[in-house]
């Protein structure tokens, strides 16, 4: 049992029907085996997930050749298959990190392997100026659209593929800038990503909504509701919605944040995939109607 203070600050995720970003033990930084965010997720009422570990293209980067293809593959599938009878839809699927100058590695890992459920990110790549050691001395001093260049440049390049369902955490970078900029300079920067979100609208691919900002200094979504609302404006209406849960406490953390704000900017659908087939297993996932606003016209997501 919960008490009234406790229920207040418990932000963990209930009755709904997708969290489309997990980390299991088949990820590097990530310790939860699959079975656990199944049970999870039957006794708070969430019906679907999608396992999407980590798959690096850099030999320096930790999830590089970490757990195969086939292992994880399998380890996912077993699961499915054990948790569909008791209510729980597990999905394969795979969060790869972006980077052009390993594009073409990438596009042949996608030839080779089916996925359910595929998200695209850009992280802080080994050679970038946001790693730890470096992030400092490279912001400082530099306006923040210089600061932010090389990270919008990989994340509109992503987008603009047209090789993932979604692009995860599009603008995760403020993560990394902010001991160097105030948070609303960081915030209010929507005209930075607006190349990025154009990118989606035109390959057709999903922003997906990623409530792990609700556990770090952002505060709020991945991105934040003023992207999103631009986001539609220029005419977007895929989205998604995961936790980026990395631990059992992370599991669905905030994600009903996450649903409050896609739905705010007035998305009514969620845009998934549940198999091998990049067009025909596409399927919009209903936002519950407790979200719904109760005006205003709304996108519905093309199956096409
Ligand atoms: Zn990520
Ligand atoms: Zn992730």
């Amino acid at each position: 049992m919960i008490g009234r203070a406790d229920a207040a600050m418990d932000r963990r995720g209930r009755d709904l029907p997708l969290d489309s970003h997990l980390h299991t033990d088949q990820s590097p930084d990530a310790n939860v085996p699959v079975d656990v965010y199944a049970a999870l997720a039957l006794e708070r009422g969430i019906t679907e997930i999608a396992i999407t570990d980590h798959v690096d293209f850099d030999a320096r980067d930790p999830a590089y050749d970490y757990v195969s293809f086939e292992e994880r593959e399998r380890t996912v599938r077993d699961a499915a298959e054990r948790w569909a009878p008791r209510g729980v839809q597990i999905r394969f699927g795979a969060e790869l990190t972006y980077n052009r100058s390993w594009e073409d590695e990438l596009r042949a890992h996608l030839r080779r392997h089916r996925y359910d459920f595929t998200i695209g990110s850009v992280h802080d790549w080994p050679d970038s100026p946001y790693v730890p050691r470096r992030v400092r001395t490279w912001a400082t001093g530099r306006p923040l659209a210089e600061a932010l260049d090389p990270y919008l440049t990989e994340i509109a390049a992503a987008a603009g593929t047209g090789l993932f369902d979604t692009i995860g955490h599009l603008d995760v970078v403020r993560r990394y800038l902010h001991g160097s900029f105030a948070a609303p300079e960081i915030f209010g920067a929507v005209e930075l990503f607006e190349p990025a979100l154009r990118a989606l609208v035109d390959s057709g691919t999903a922003l997906e909504v990623n409530s792990s900002g609700y556990r770090h200094r952002a505060g709020e979504p991945y991105p934040g509701q003023p992207l999103l609302a631009r986001y539609r404006e220029l005419g977007g209406v895929r989205v998604t919605a995961g936790s980026d849960s990395h631990a059992t406490s992370q599991f669905g953390w905030a994600l009903e944040d996450g649903y409050r704000a896609l739905a705010d900017a007035g998305f009514t659908t969620l845009a998934f995939r549940r198999g091998p087939d990049s067009v025909t297993d596409r399927v919009a996932v209903e936002v519950p109607a407790r979200f719904r606003r109760q005006v205003g016209p709304s996108p519905s997501v093309s199956l096409a």
